[in-house]
């Protein structure tokens, strides 16, 4: 039986504790949700009034040298790249997720069938992240299927799929849906083994678990800023090519600031060295900003510390909804050991959108995904052991007192 007392205890002795008082925490809520959108920290916040009063405001256009706007791509790269296990120049923060796995998969194919012209697949897994999917289906429209064909095999299965035409395997580490996580260390070593690459999608692993693609020897991986980097709405995300693919790349985004000498307006382009070829148009400075001054939160917290607490917070948070009887209205979809999961809980029910209202309306705040699932995100950064005992008291609350099953909740909002 697990009492607030104990829950409390954990919150005391948690060596990372002190990080959540760097963050806005919504007054009187309890946030679940930083697995879609991470809360802005203090320091976030006075960067961006910083560089709209002061840099925009007062220095207009000299920013760009005297506050060295036109390096915050390659410096917020490198601030992310211990958090990824990436060594010095290979990441660098421009563009989408979507964008840059566009330029990955193209640099990847290319790179691949250089030396083996019969490999034209992109294997993938049929429950990645959309967008993740229609970059390929996209890229196999312009280039034709015999350059490139997606290809999908069940998480399970992937590994095994790969034969002698997988040019690259595009995976995401944590499934946005049910939070697995998978053996992306072991795949990259069968890929390779079969002469294929691997793009990895960081989104959900990013600032919440320990990554190490310089060890996996990971060929290309991207993720976003918004969710556990905490860089605000629709913050720039981030790519990582490795070292030794740096001198033969070709991306067929070539903008001017991937350009080797942008100023001096050639006619032709000529890459960048290294990652900044990665690079299009001109950074979003007050967004790219705000990741900068965002990932400072992470100042003194390693990332075993952070991995362990994210555990603790979602067995403390499945092992209260099976005290309080929860579970028959509520499946859990990801893997019950933890080490299986990302930061992340899942759960099936036939109410969840009602569940997922009902329990904003009780200040907890989570989401729903299609078509019936409960999603419950752990920021460790800032989520306290108390916000979880808080949260399945509502949860509770909202499944004894049937307020899920409400007609309000019959209309989907837009953004769910
Ligand atoms: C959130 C997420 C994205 C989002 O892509 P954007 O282009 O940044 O909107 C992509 N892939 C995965 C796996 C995600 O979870």
């Amino acid at each position: 039986m697990i009492t607030k007392q104990n829950v409390l205890e954990l919150d005391n002795n948690d060596p990372i504790g002190f990080a959540r008082d760097r963050f806005y925490i919504p007054s009187g809520k309890v946030y679940l949700d930083g697995n879609s959108l991470g809360l802005m920290s203090h320091d976030t916040h006075a960067r961006v009034a910083e560089v709209t009063n002061r840099q925009w405001g007062k220095d207009a256009i000299t920013s760009w040298n005297k506050h060295n706007w036109i390096g915050l791509p390659q410096r917020v790269g490198e601030k992310i790249a211990p958090l990824v296990g990436a060594a010095p120049g290979q990441v660098i923060c421009c563009d989408s997720i979507s964008v840059n796995l566009f330029k990955a998969l193209a640099a990847s194919l290319t790179l691949t069938q250089s030396a083996q012209p019969q490999k034209n697949q992109v294997l993938s897994t049929p429950d990645n992240f959309p967008t993740d999917l229609y970059m390929v289906q996209g890229l196999q429209q312009l280039l034709g299927q015999q350059r490139c064909e997606l290809v999908l095999a069940e998480e399970s299965q992937l590994a095994d799929a790969i034969t002698d035409t997988t040019a690259v395997v595009l995976v995401t580490e944590v499934n946005f849906r049910t939070g697995r996580r998978l053996d992306v260390e072991t795949l990259i070593a069968k890929a390779h083994a079969a002469g294929a690459m691997v793009i990895v999608d960081l989104a959900h692993s990013a600032g919440v678990l320990p990554v190490d693609l310089d060890a996996w020897q990971a060929d290309f991986a991207v993720g976003c800023t918004y969710k556990y980097l905490n860089g605000g709405p629709g913050a720039p995300a981030f790519i990582y090519a490795a070292e030794r693919h740096h001198a033969k790349l070709q991306q067929p985004l070539v903008g001017w600031m991937g350009h080797a000498n942008p100023f001096e307006f050639a006619p032709d382009y000529s890459p960048a060295p290294g990652i900044s070829q990665f690079l299009g148009g001109t950074p979003p400075v007050l967004s790219m900003s705000a990741v900068d001054a965002a990932l400072d939160a992470f100042k003194g917290v390693n990332l075993g510390q952070l991995r362990f607490k994210s555990m603790q917070l979602s067995e403390l948070f499945h092992d209260l909804v099976v005290q309080f009887e929860l579970t028959s209205e509520l499946t859990l979809i990801a893997p019950e050991d933890p080490n299986q999961r990302g930061s992340q809980l899942s759960y099936e029910s036939e109410h969840a959108y009602g569940i997922c209202q009902a329990l904003i309306e009780r200040y907890v705040v989570a989401d729903f995904r299609s078509p019936n699932y409960l999603r419950v995100g752990f920021a460790p950064l800032y989520n306290s052991f108390h916000d979880v005992y808080l949260a399945v008291q509502a949860l509770a609350d909202v499944i004894e007192s049937k307020a899920h099953l409400s007609e309000r909740w019959q209309q989907r909002n837009a953004v769910t």
